[in-house]
């Protein structure tokens, strides 16, 4: 007899008959055998309408409250769906988060889970009943109520599923699986048949909302595999798990983020323990920052932009006001009309032009690049908010997403377990807390050199001339920074290669220099990147943080970051490679897995 963890989204659970539908879902799934666990979300735009309610009442409401308030959504939901369940002749119980004993730490509206106790699920399981656990919820060591984030239903299913070693975890969604991109803004999206771990916690964190990016870090920490499916058909779905459909495809998805705001600090000392004073105090506040761009500037002063979530800006402009105190002058805007359209696939980190084919797409449709950052497997970029749709189309029709990749893996092909070690993990983490940060390697890479292209023009195109051009001399690029514009209304725009092809790149943007209006060239012929990678490093602020103060005890200065999913990158200059490294490793020892 198998064990399943089934969870229902909001929309799947908006009415009476919707409630049924799913309640039939999961007896069937029971009379095939099985044991059965539910999650189930707020029904319909319940949590929408009461965060708009408590907004009416207090324009900045108390985080507590707030988790007291929409914790009820669920609450209803799980009531009825055991109702639905009691009245087609079967036994279920409803359990709160913390009737399961789901234990959080204290961050209200975006906890995170400690622990999970599966006694009280497994002796209702034992007596016959499906169990119903309401989603997004849990409980702290004080018993306040915490929820988990938005969408967090998804990862109470997926934490559920990993500690009861269920056999398997069905995403129940408006939408028949996991799409290229969001079907409803792109409809010729294509839907994926099977996605990695991975590429999917990039697309989920870069706004490929049909999954919460942490209930992603569980599946892959614990190996559990999810199937994304529709709640209305019995169209086959998507598989998130280890094995990707394509390791070759430059790009698997693109995503579009429009809750963003970009802040930009001109003129911050250039020294190193800035960005260290400056992320360390956001971080206090618990806002993720995203899309870092540090330059170093004139008269030793230095701008840096960065992105967070737009309802975090207010605490994000306090807590960089506090942290610019002590410099003097420091200039802080901000915008909220901007929105991230990034792509994402492993097979960019082996390939060259797609950076040029991106920014093509998006000059194309004569839409201004405003910043740019990149990792190992993604792309993002920072474009004009009412833009965002057409630049997410262009780009999706420019990499051809509608269509099934060139190399689908072998389908039926040697299928990876679910994580290569799962059980090994799951071990070695069983005193730790669930969704603490575990570090799986501290690297440092000294094979490359650094371009910089001074007073880039704020205008469609030039970035697609540049990475066109590096792309046909056969230059392969690793990290791409552009920054926001400075006073002069120019950018910068810096991209790392490997050393031995730093001649041709320099010769590309020589070329390009007097035609495309660039100020100036400056390069340095080796430089040393150093990376931090494991699981839970994006949501946990701390880790570039954490680079930052171990790289600023010894004095090193950071001069371009990329952060993703499962990496945070810093090149610092070749000299201090070494250094850095040994600063890093210490840095981050306790938390290595
Ligand atoms: P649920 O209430 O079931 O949790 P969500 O609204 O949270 O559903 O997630 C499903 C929605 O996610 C879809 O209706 C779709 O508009 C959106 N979405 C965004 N990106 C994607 C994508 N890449 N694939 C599928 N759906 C996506
Ligand atoms: N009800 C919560 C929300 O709307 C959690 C969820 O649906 O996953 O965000
Ligand atoms: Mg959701």
């Amino acid at each position: 007899m198998g064990l399943i963890v089934q969870k229902f989204g909001g929309t799947s659970v908006a009415d009476s008959q919707k409630i049924l539908r799913a309640a039939r879902k999961a007896i069937r799934a029971k009379q095939q055998g099985n044991r059965v666990v539910m999650v189930v979300s707020a029904m319909g735009h319940n949590t929408d309408m009461l965060i708009a309610l408590a907004k009416e009442i207090n324009e900045r409401p108390p985080a507590r409250e707030m988790d007291m308030l929409l914790s009820t959504g669920e609450q209803v939901s799980v009531a009825l769906m055991a109702m639905a369940i009691e009245s087609l002749g079967h036994r279920a119980v409803s359990l709160t988060g913390g009737q399961i004993g789901i234990r959080t730490d204290s961050t209200h509206t975006k906890a995170r889970i400690l622990s999970i106790s599966t006694e009280r699920m497994h002796r209702l399981l034992d007596e016959g009943n499906i169990v119903i656990a309401a989603g997004f919820q849990g409980i702290d060591e004080q018993f306040n109520i915490t929820t988990l984030g938005r969408g967090g239903s998804d990862t109470t299913a997926v934490a559920l599923a990993a500690v009861l070693r269920a056999d398997a975890c069905e995403i129940y969604t408006d939408v028949d699986g996991v799409f290229t991109t969001d079907p409803r803004v792109v409809p010729e999206a294509r839907r994926v048949d099977r996605i990695g771990y991975d590429e999917m916690l990039e697309l989920a964190s870069l706004g490929a909302g049909v999954m919460h990016n942490r209930s992603i870090e569980f599946a892959k920490k614990y190996g559990v595999s999810i199937h994304v499916r529709s709640s209305v058909s019995d169209a086959p779905g998507t598989l998130i798990e280890a094995t990707p459909e394509s390791r070759d495809a430059p790009v698997c998805g693109a995503a579009v983020t429009k809750d963003e705001a970009r802040v930009t600090l001109t003129g911050v000392p250039d020294v190193p323990g800035t960005s260290h004073e400056i992320f360390s105090r956001i971080a206090a506040r618990h806002v993720t920052v995203d899309m870092i761009v540090q330059n170093v500037g004139a008269e030793g002063r230095a701008n840096i932009s960065f992105t967070v979530p737009r309802d975090e800006l207010a605490v994000t402009l306090e807590a960089v006001a506090a942290a610019c105190e002590p410099w003097g002058h420091v200039e802080v805007g901000h915008d909220v009309e901007v929105a991230k359209v990034s792509v994402v696939g492993l097979g960019m980190a082996r390939q060259t032009g797609v950076a040029h084919t991106m920014f093509g797409a998006i000059a194309d449709a004569g839409i201004n690049i405003q910043m740019i950052t990149t990792s190992e497997i993604k792309i993002s970029v920072l474009v004009d908010r009412s833009l965002a749709h057409a630049a997410l189309r262009a780009v999706h029709t420019r990499f051809a997403l509608d269509q099934p990749p060139p190399s689908l893996a072998d389908p039926n092909g040697e299928r990876h377990p679910p994580s290569p070690n799962a059980a090994d993990v799951v071990m070695r983490l069983r005193d730790a807390a669930m969704e603490h940060l575990a570090i799986s390697d501290v690297s440092l890479d000294d094979s490359q050199a650094r371009v910089t292209i001074i007073g880039v023009p704020d205008q469609p195109g030039l970035a697609s001339r540049v990475f066109r051009g590096v792309a046909e001399a056969g230059v392969f690029v690793d990290m791409i920074v552009q920054s926001y514009k400075g006073k002069n209304g120019k950018a910068r725009l810096s991209f790392t290669v490997p050393r031995r092809q730093i001649d041709s790149a320099l010769a590309v943007t020589a070329r390009l220099q007097a035609d495309c209006g660039f100020e100036a060239l400056s390069s340095s012929p080796s430089v040393a990147k150093l990376s931090v990678s494991g699981i839970g490093l994006h949501s946990h602020t701390g880790v570039a943080i954490r680079m930052f103060r171990a790289l600023a005890e010894i004095g090193v200065n950071v001069a371009m970051i990329s952060t993703s999913e499962v990496r945070v990158n810093v090149v610092v200059s070749a000299e201090d490679g070494e250094r850095g490294l040994k600063a890093l490793q210490e840095a981050f020892a306790d938390a290595r897995l």
